[in-house]
């Protein structure tokens, strides 16, 4: 049972593992605006991401599950990490 529970919270894609738990962290510096990896979110289910003051922000990080999907729509690779969410501690980007 344990097993199972584990490798539902773990995706592979594109020879990446991703973890559910893991937000994305947003480049501010990087990112333009676009709304690509917010739109692609919400079209999958989670809607983690909004894009505040031009900027892409995690803003329902209890929602991720992680998959990665942000990350590999964002055309300017803004979302290079996904991090451990810590409500006590969060990340600059939520
Ligand atoms: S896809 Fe990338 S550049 Fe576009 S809003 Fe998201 S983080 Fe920013």
């Amino acid at each position: 049972m344990a097993a199972r529970k584990i490798e539902a919270e773990v995706a592979e894609a594109y020879g990446r593992t991703f973890v559910k738990g893991n937000i994305p962290e947003i480049n501010q510096i990087r990112c333009l605006g676009c709304a690509h990896c917010a739109v692609l979110c919400k079209k999958l289910g989670p809607n983690v991401l909004e894009v505040v003051a031009g900027v892409a922000k995690v803003v329902r990080p209890g929602n991720c599950i992680g998959d990665g999907a942000c990350m590999l729509a964002c055309p300017t690779k803004a979302i290079f990490l996904m991090s451990r969410y810590d409500p006590a501690s969060p990340p600059s980007a939520v």
